[in-house]
């Protein structure tokens, strides 16, 4: 194996320390610039006292620190823990609590949401301006990083004692899309295995030039910046995603590979035409979840092969696939560091094209989660007889390639038939007067549930609910049907804008008519 991606960035700061590595802020960085910036970090966070198996919580936009902060926490033997940037209230006091971290880096604006919460850390480093004010929480010192100066000197490694591989580097929250948000234990050898497999099934070649627009609390980003440092290609990061300067953005890099989620996609394929289109080169984007209604028309448009691919905070790369010749919610053949099997509620394995539950055993080490941090119940309940849960409903197509079907939690019982709620917002949002749209079970007098379907309008559109109702009649079998659609102004969100299904069946219904 290559090592953990600090070995690696080591050794590649040595042999090719000028290769353009991240390109950040309009600054490129090689292979040396980062592994110097984030020793330095790591210097820091040692002289706070960070010691290995500590967290340090990142608070941070992308910004060049954000990296520094992320690999210098690893450097050092802690574990890094990033959050949202907008992260606050309750939701911050829950994180802190979870993480009983060492250190907190952030911004100064951050660092004072912090400084709010109910459970401070000892130490703060902050990134950027600060005038020293100081604030509430009395056990706080505060260090400053620059970009070019972090007041330390490199970090030295320590002779012995240097963690292994299999302790854990990262703390990542899934997104709670399903209830309360985890923490998600990657281990130190996940990033660079993770992409020799990633790199196996879509390949970068070296040299080449990759844009992100992901935030880097996410995996994807993070993996795409260890993808380009084990394929010796450029990972162009960008500050955040804007669907009007996309294109400018990817000739001015010039750009070969784009990663992206479905609702980026969606948002560049809504912009006007553009006169260079036809003459652009081709070019790949990977990423999650195809917009169905986009599916076909993108890569024609853009000139642009897609891969969808499958993952989760647990296990981020399983299954991968060109949509050249595929289909809506196609997601591919799983990736050859894993075993899938599809089952039963009996932890069966289903028959032909039947619908069960994606499960998964690692046949690489490190490809998934170590486990669920300080929370052995939940860990426990999806780890079975070796085989995770993902907890996704699949079916399999002849060619053994795997087509997503919703959530199993999200599944509604409708008198002796499964309904994937996933399946009926499909439909509803292939209507064009409908922007967002979550499906849930709603308790039946009949007994099990019936569908019922809250409704986002698309701008300056109205919804025709009886057009809305025929629309789904036509392309969803009858049982599938809801029997209750409500249009809303706006759906409960997570953190990371997905719609929160355990918040939309809490509030239910406003009216049963
Ligand atoms: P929580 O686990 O806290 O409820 P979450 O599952 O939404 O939140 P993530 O780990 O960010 O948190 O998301 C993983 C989920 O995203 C998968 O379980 C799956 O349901 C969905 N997903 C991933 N890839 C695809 C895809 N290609 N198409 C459709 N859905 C996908
Ligand atoms: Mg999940």
């Amino acid at each position: 194996t290559l090592g953990s991606h600090v070995a690696v960035l080591e050794r590649a700061s040595r042999s090719r320390s000028t290769d353009p590595l991240l390109v950040l802020a309009d600054r490129t960085y090689s292979c040396a610039d980062v592994l110097a910036h984030s020793s330095r970090v790591a210097s820091l966070l040692v002289s706070v006292g960070v010691q290995r198996g500590d967290r340090v919580v990142i608070i941070l936009p992308t910004v060049p620190e954000s990296v520094w902060a992320w690999l210098g926490t690893n450097i050092c033997g802690g574990i890094d823990a990033p959050l949202s940037p907008d992260v606050s209230g309750v939701m911050l006091d829950y994180y802190l609590q979870d993480l009983e971290p060492r250190a907190v880096v952030g911004t100064r604006e951050a660092l004072e949401r912090v400084a709010r919460s109910a459970f401070v850390p000892d130490f703060a480093v902050v990134v950027g301006a600060w005038d020293g004010s100081p604030w509430a929480g009395p056990r706080v010192q505060h260090v400053h990083i620059d970009d070019d100066n972090a007041g330390t000197s490199p970090h030295q490694r320590p002779e012995e004692g240097s963690p292994s591989d299999d302790e854990v580097a990262t703390i990542l929250y899934t997104s709670g899309t399903t209830g309360p948000s985890k923490g998600v234990m990657l281990s130190r050898g996940y990033y660079t295995e993770m992409a020799v497999s990633h790199l196996r099934a879509v390949p970068l070649a070296r040299g080449a030039k990759a844009y992100c627009a992901q935030p880097l609390h996410h995996v994807d980003a993070r993996s795409m910046v260890v993808d380009c440092l084990v394929a010796q290609a450029t990972l162009v990061l960008a500050e955040r995603f804007s669907a009007s300067g996309f294109w400018a953005d990817v000739e001015r890099h010039d750009v070969d590979v784009f990663y992206f989620i479905g609702t980026m996609l969606h948002l560049i394929h809504l912009q006007p035409d553009r006169e260079s289109e036809q003459t652009m080169r081709r070019r790949i984007g990977i990423g999650s979840a195809v917009p169905a209604a986009i599916h076909a028309s993108f890569q024609k448009r853009f000139n642009v092969a897609l891969v969808e691919g499958y993952g989760m905070t647990e296990a981020p790369f399983m299954t991968s696939q060109t949509l050249e010749c595929s289909s809506p919610g196609n997601v591919g053949h799983p990736l050859d560091s894993i075993e899938a099997r599809l089952v039963d509620h009996q932890d069966q394995d289903v028959r032909g094209h039947q619908v069960g539950e994606l499960v998964i055993r690692p046949k690489r080490p490190h490809v998934m989660m170590l486990g669920y941090w300080r929370k052995p119940e939940a860990t426990e309940a999806s780890m079975r007889d070796g085989w995770f849960h993902t907890g996704d409903l699949m079916r399999r197509r002849e060619d053994g390639s795997l087509v997503y079907v919703g959530r199993r939690k999200d599944s509604i019982r409708r008198r002796g038939e499964n309904v994937s709620a996933w399946e009926v917002e499909q439909i509803a949002l292939r209507h064009p007067s409908v922007c967002e749209a979550a499906a849930f079970g709603v308790p039946s007098p009949l007994g099990e549930e019936d569908v019922a379907m809250l409704l986002v309008p698309a701008e300056d559109q109205v919804i025709d609910v009886e057009q809305l109702h025929r629309h789904l009649g036509e392309h969803l079998p009858r049982f599938a049907v809801p029997r209750f659609l409500e249009v809303v102004d706006s759906l409960p969100k997570t953190p990371s804008e997905r719609v929160a299904k355990g918040a939309v069946r809490e509030r239910g219904l406003t009216s049963r008519a």
